[in-house]
């Protein structure tokens, strides 16, 4: 159960906390003090940063520019990172670098590394992910934006749904249906699109939030080169499951770290506004207190494998499960604390739709409402909490399959 950290990695821990407050200002304390054009100031410069540190592509081999890092060195550095609160990347480095990049070392070309990691590690190409349709969300296999090959190019019609920062990005990774005659799974193609051109146009959608952090994708005789294809013809699915895999993994070090500082924040909120007095409120709490030490626990149990050279498996889903299920029972107890200002919320907003505020983020009731509002969205992406329990009883448990739909 318990990471066991060697005088290596002790000797790696300090080699990060030089480095930041090498690079940090003497007084900072987490990306939740700064907000609007300073926090985007402060994200791009810190990317350049890691950038010219060659810290920005962390688990990438050293001959891609990447760090290069064993699993202990990537798992010291997300904790110090965290501590710290510095993001690990800019907002479109989690398509770029930790899906598309990991994914595309593992499959493409000596032609497509050469070309497209170098941009992605330099921001010269912003990516974002084209997996999810109308028609098809959990059941990816059902994709039907179709791609036909017309001379040198692939031209590409159909439809994207929930891009993720679609509106930021300048190319976007496409699951196509090359082949409609073929078994569903094996019709598929990963395909890489430009999105500058008149075949695509990206329109924003609105948040419960009042924000749009994710898009519609319409491709209309959109073109990409032929060889634009990432593991061959056909065999998309094999190339869309290993980036799942990178979609789903690696944070098992960090998030405990984010959700503690987070509950810390949410007991100040409590005894500021004389919550905490509250015999109920103080059971709530309390049960907030138990599900963090839990997910810390859970864990270290991952990160011990881990280290030990186990790659996360299916079990992964206990812990995408459980925090998602967490985040939507603090952020009402927040809510509730919070009592009427809920209804008119002000002050500093999340900077990001996704998990917790910012490390150092003030109480502000936006803060707090504006997350209770995201964190509905935690049990949608990355995998509904329905598939995750069809996971978990299938594939850990060992339950029989559900029974499919005619
Ligand atoms: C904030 C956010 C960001 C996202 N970003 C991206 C992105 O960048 N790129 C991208 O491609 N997609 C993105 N998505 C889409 C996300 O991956 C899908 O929403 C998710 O996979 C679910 O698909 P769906 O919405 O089509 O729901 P559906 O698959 O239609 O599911 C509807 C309901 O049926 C349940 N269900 C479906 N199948 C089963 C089953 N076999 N057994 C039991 N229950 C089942 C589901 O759990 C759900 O409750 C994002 C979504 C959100 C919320």
């Amino acid at each position: 159960m318990q990471p066991t950290y060697s005088a290596e990695a002790d000797a790696y821990r300090e080699k990060v906390q030089a480095f930041l407050a090498e690079h940090l200002p003497p007084d900072w304390g987490g990306t939740g003090t700064l907000e609007g054009d300073a926090l985007d100031r402060f994200t791009e410069e810190w990317r350049t940063t890691l950038y010219e540190n060659k810290l920005l592509a962390q688990s990438w081999p050293i001959e891609y520019g990447g760090a290069g890092l064993s699993a202990l060195e990537s798992v010291v550095l997300g904790e110090e990172f965290a501590k710290a609160g510095v993001p690990s990347g800019g907002s479109n480095d989690v398509f770029g670098i930790q899906m598309l990049g990991n994914t595309l070392i593992q499959w493409g070309t000596d032609e497509q590394k050469a070309h497209f990691l170098p941009r992605v590690l330099s921001g010269e190409d912003r990516w974002c992910q084209g997996y999810s349709e109308p028609n098809a969300g959990s059941d990816l296999g059902n994709v039907q934006t179709k791609a036909v090959l017309d001379g040198d190019e692939w031209v590409i019609n159909g439809q994207k749904i929930w891009t993720s920062a679609g509106h930021l990005a300048d190319w976007i990774f496409v699951l196509c249906r090359t082949d409609s005659e073929a078994p569903k799974h094996k019709g598929i193609s990963f395909l890489l699109c430009p999105m500058d051109q008149p075949g695509v146009e990206v329109r924003p959608i609105k948040m419960i939030s009042g924000e749009s952090e994710f898009n519609e994708v319409f491709f209309t005789d959109a073109r990409t080169a032929k060889e634009n294809v990432v593991g061959g013809v056909n065999n998309g699915w094999a190339v869309a499951m290993t980036l799942l895999g990178y979609e789903r993994g690696e944070s098992a070090a960090t998030m405990p770290i984010r959700f503690k500082a987070e509950l810390d924040r949410l007991l100040l909120l409590a005894k500021e506004r004389g919550a905490s007095d509250d015999p109920v409120m103080r059971q709530r709490l309390a049960d907030c207190y138990t599900k963090v030490a839990i997910m810390r626990w859970n864990g270290m149990r991952t990160l011990t494998k881990f280290l030990a050279g186990e790659h996360p498996g299916p079990d992964a889903s206990i812990s995408k499960l459980y925090w998602s299920d967490y985040h939507k029972v603090i952020t009402e107890v927040a809510v509730d604390i919070l009592g009427l200002d809920a209804l008119v919320p002000t002050g500093r907003k999340p900077s990001s739709a996704f998990q917790a505020d910012d490390p150092g983020a003030p109480n502000s009731s936006a803060s707090w409402t504006n997350t209770f509002l995201n964190a509905r969205a935690g049990s949608i992406y990355a995998g509904t909490n329905q598939i995750q329990r069809n996971i978990l009883g299938e594939m850990v448990l060992g339950l029989p399959k559900e029974p499919k739909p005619a």
